[in-house]
């Protein structure tokens, strides 16, 4: 296991060589990269990653050198002892070594294979997914088909499906944090950036951030407990932008936003959605629903027709 606690820390430049960079966030820097020692095993024939660059800010001590009696090289600050920047990089270590114990790989997750460490910050070592976020080719596409956007749904339905038997929520689910494997049109896509994920028992939950306001739950927005159920609401939120081109929730202010998504007041304007079948429309209602139980979960959607491709066969039944 690449995270396992005693593993030596390896040195970024040592294993793999930076050729370019592939994104920016708030707290990261993610460039493209080369391993050095070529493995034969290796599925990706290149040897090609991308290196998350989680830089840590106002602190000294290199993560892992707490002063413990502990040899491990792995070691994770309490949470009294470190600033909030140093609270999410280790939050989405936590989380991402929880996926990699639990749910890589899986075809929808993005997969970590190594973890670095120096003055910079931590280095996490991932999949590189070449064909650019589902943000982009929505904008490229402004709509998609029913088929196409349920092709879409489903995929991110298998990666939820996967982290929420693992008890992750990932609490950040958006089309900017989900990546295509390749450029094919039939490419897979994979579930990305886990930094404000939570982990039931094994992580606390970073207080006072949330993701961005168009995907978020009420319950989010009311500080109510954050569920499995939360992601399901942003993946509604995806679907009914995939179907129609614009978000649910549109408003003047964010102050006015938030109340709209607490009162779950979104409408199938007419114009757009007259052509769209009454089962994607139920499916969103479903899943914006106030009430998170009310909400399906990953493997109930998947369950579903409309997601699952056997809606021909309803179409003709109703
Ligand atoms: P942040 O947590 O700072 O938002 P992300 O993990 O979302 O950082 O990464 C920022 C951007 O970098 C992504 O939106 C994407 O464009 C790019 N990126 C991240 N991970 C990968 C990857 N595995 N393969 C290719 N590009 C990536
Ligand atoms: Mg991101």
């Amino acid at each position: 296991n690449l995270l396992s606690m005693g593993q030596e820390t390896k040195k970024l430049s040592d294993e793999y060589e930076i050729i370019g960079i592939l994104g920016r966030g708030g707290f990261s820097v993610v460039r493209r990269g080369i391993r050095r020692r070529r493995t034969s095993d290796d599925e990706n024939e290149n040897n090609q990653v991308a290196i998350k660059t989680l830089k840590r800010i106002g602190s000294t001590t290199p993560l892992g050198k707490k002063t413990s009696n502990t040899a491990s090289t792995m070691e994770f600050p309490t949470r009294k002892q470190v600033s909030i920047s140093d609270a999410l990089l280790t939050n989405e270590i936590l989380v991402m070594r929880k996926i990699v114990e639990h749910v890589s790989p899986h075809p929808n997750v993005v997969d970590l294979y190594d973890v670095c460490e120096d003055q910079t910050g931590v280095h996490l070592v991932l999949e590189l997914c070449s064909g650019g976020e589902l943000f982009d080719r929505i904008v490229a596409q402004e709509r998609y088909s029913e088929a196409e956007a349920a092709a879409v749904v489903r995929q991110i339905a298998q990666g939820l499906r996967g982290l929420h038997k693992a008890d992750i929520v990932h609490r950040d689910l958006k089309p900017e944090n989900c990546l295509f494997l390749n450029q094919r049109k039939d490419s897979p896509l994979k579930i990305m950036d886990f930094g404000l994920s939570s982990v039931e028992g094994y992580t606390d939950p970073v207080v006072g951030l949330f993701g961005s306001i168009d995907y978020v739950s009420p319950e989010a927005l009311s500080q109510d407990r954050i569920t499995t159920k939360s992601d399901m609401w942003s993946l509604g939120v995806i679907l009914y932008i995939l179907l129609s081109g614009y978000p649910p929730f549109i408003a003047q202010s964010n102050r006015q936003k938030q109340q709209m998504i607490m009162a779950g007041d979104f409408s199938f304007y007419e114009k757009t959605w007259k052509n769209i079948s009454s089962s994607a429309k139920q499916l969103i209602s479903s899943l914006l629903a106030v009430d998170p139980h009310r909400r399906p979960s990953a493997q109930e959607l998947l369950n579903h027709p409309w997601v699952n491709g056997d809606s021909a066969k309803e179409d003709q039944m109703d």
